[in-house]
C-alpha cells in the first residue's frame, strides 16, 4: 500500500543526491609522485651512523606524510602514483595525471652528486635545458626510462634537440610554465623561510616525467643524499615532516592565488562586439600589388578595394575594439606609418553604385583563348593610359563581392580585385 510513496521518496532522494553532486565545487586534483620505487632505488648512499639511505624510501616517506595532510582538506583530491615500494613507469605516472585531469603534479626526488659537499634544494619545471650545469639531474632522472618497455617506446625515440621537439616543448611549456614557476617559487621559498634550508633555486629542465603532463608540474629535489648531513635530515622523521609541511603550505598559497585569479576573470566584464567591422587602411595608391608583394610588408589578410582609380589596401577585419587597436599596432610595427581604422557596415548595399571585380589589367589585350574570357560571360573591357582593364560582375555589397571573388578563385581565376563603382 505504501510502495508508491516509498518509490517516490527514493526518486526524490536520488534527485537530491544528483543535484548535490552537481552543486559541489570541483575538487582541486593533486597528483603526488614519489620518485623511483621498486627495482629503481634512485640515489643511494651508505653511512656509518645512519646506515643505508635510498631515494625511493625518502620520496615515499615525504609523499605519504604530505598526502595525509592534504587528505584532511575536502577541497583536495589526492592521487598517488605509488603508495608502496613499486615502480610505476614514467608513462604510467603521466597517463594517470592526465587521465585524472589533475590541477597540479608534484614529483618528489632527492639529489646526489659525485662529491659529498653539494647540498640544498632545487625545484624543476619543464622546459628546454637552461644550461649544462644540471645535466647530472636530467641524466639521473631520465635514465630510469630504460627500465620499462612502454617508456622506451614513448621517450627513447624522442630527440630533445630536434626543432620539432623544441617547438612542441615551447608550446606545451608556455601553457603551464608560469603556473609551474609560481608553485615552484612557493616551494623553494618555504624551504628557506620555514626550514632554514639552502635553496639552489627554481630551474627549467627537460624531464620526461614532466614533459607530457597537461597541467602545471614540478619536480622537487628535496636535498642531497650524497651529503652526509642532508642525508640524515632526509632520512629522519623530522626532516620528512618539515619538507612535507613546506610543500603543503606552497600548495595552499598556490591554490589561494588561483582562486583569486579565477574570481577576477569571472568579475571582469566581457568585451561586447561593436556594430561595425573595422579594417586597417594601410595605403591608398594607383599601384596594384599582388598578394606577397614586398610593398605589403609581409602582412597577411589583406583586402584590396579599388575606388576612384586608387587601390586601397586594408589589413584584417574585426568588430572588437581591443582587436582593432592590436591590428593598428601590428600594421604600424610592420612599417605603415599613416594607418587608420575604417568602419564598414556589414552587409550594407550600395545605393549609388555597385561592386565589380577587376579580373585582369595589362598592356596587352586578352586573347580569346584566355580562361577569363572562356569561363566568364559579359566581361567588360576598357582602355585607359595604355592599360587594358577587364571587369566582371555587378553586386550590391562588399560581402557579395568577396563571395564572387571566391567563386572565381574556385574556377581558377585568381588575383582579382574588388572595385567600388559609383554611378
Ligand atoms: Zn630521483
Amino acid at each position: 500500500m505504501n510502495t508508491h510513496k516509498h518509490a517516490f521518496n527514493i526518486i526524490l532522494t536520488v534527485l537530491f543526491l544528483i543535484f548535490a553532486q552537481l552543486g559541489a565545487q570541483k575538487k582541486f586534483v593533486i597528483v603526488l609522485d614519489a620518485g623511483h620505487g621498486g627495482s629503481d632505488v634512485g640515489a643511494t648512499r651508505k653511512y656509518e651512523n645512519i646506515g643505508l639511505v635510498q631515494e625511493k624510501d625518502v620520496t615515499l616517506g615525504i609523499v605519504l606524510k604530505l598526502g595525509r595532510m592534504l587528505e584532511k582538506n575536502k577541497d583536495y583530491k589526492i592521487i598517488y602514483t605509488r603508495k608502496i615500494d613499486e615502480y610505476p613507469s614514467l608513462a604510467d605516472r603521466t597517463d594517470l595525471a592526465n587521465r585524472s585531469h589533475a590541477d597540479l603534479f608534484i614529483s618528489v626526488h632527492c639529489n646526489a652528486s659525485t662529491k659529498s659537499t653539494p647540498y640544498g634544494t632545487e625545484t624543476y619545471v619543464q622546459g628546454p635545458d637552461q644550461n649544462k650545469t644540471n645535466l647530472e639531474v636530467a641524466k639521473r632522472e631520465n635514465d630510469v626510462i630504460f627500465l620499462d618497455d612502454k617508456d622506451r617506446e614513448r621517450f627513447a625515440s624522442y630527440d630533445p634537440t630536434s626543432p620539432e621537439s623544441l617547438i612542441a616543448l615551447r608550446i606545451q611549456q608556455s601553457k603551464y610554465l608560469e603556473s609551474s614557476l609560481i608553485f615552484g617559487g612557493y616551494v623553494e621559498e618555504n624551504f628557506v623561510k620555514k626550514d632554514k634550508r639552502y635553496s639552489r633555486g627554481v630551474m627549467q629542465k627537460n624531464l620526461h616525467v614532466l614533459r607530457l603532463n597537461a597541467m602545471p608540474s614540478v619536480l622537487i629535489e628535496t636535498g642531497f643524499i650524497s651529503n652526509a648531513e642532508e642525508a640524515a635530515y632526509l632520512a629522519s622523521d623530522k626532516g620528512q615532516d618539515e619538507i612535507a609541511e613546506s610543500i603543503y603550505d606552497a600548495i595552499t598559497s598556490y591554490k589561494k592565488r588561483i582562486d583569486r585569479n579565477q574570481k577576477k576573470i569571472v568579475e571582469e566584464p566581457k568585451e561586447l562586439p561593436l556594430k561595425n567591422d573595422f579594417r586597417i587602411l594601410l595605403m591608398s595608391t594607383p599601384n596594384k600589388y599582388a598578394v606577397g608583394d614586398p610593398a605589403l610588408k609581409g602582412l597577411n589578410y589583406i583586402l584590396t578595394i579599388k575606388e576612384n582609380g586608387l587601390y586601397k589596401y586594408y589589413y584584417s577585419v574585426t568588430n572588437f575594439a581591443s582587436i582593432k587597436e592590436n591590428n593598428l599596432k601590428t600594421a604600424k610595427d610592420a612599417g605603415f606609418r599613416n594607418v587608420t581604422a575604417v568602419s564598414f557596415i556589414p552587409n550594407q548595399d550600395m545605393n549609388t553604385g555597385y561592386y565589380r571585380l577587376e579580373v585582369y589589367t595589362g598592356k596587352d589585350k586578352l586573347p580569346s583563348s584566355s580562361p577569363i574570357l572562356k569561363l566568364l560571360k559579359d566581361v567588360e573591357r576598357v582602355k585607359a593610359n595604355g592599360i587594358f582593364y577587364y571587369t566582371y560582375g555587378n553586386v550590391k555589397s562588399l560581402e557579395a563581392a568577396t563571395k564572387l571573388q571566391k567563386d572565381l578563385e574556385e574556377k581558377g581565376i585568381t588575383n582579382t580585385t574588388i572595385e567600388k563603382v559609383y554611378k
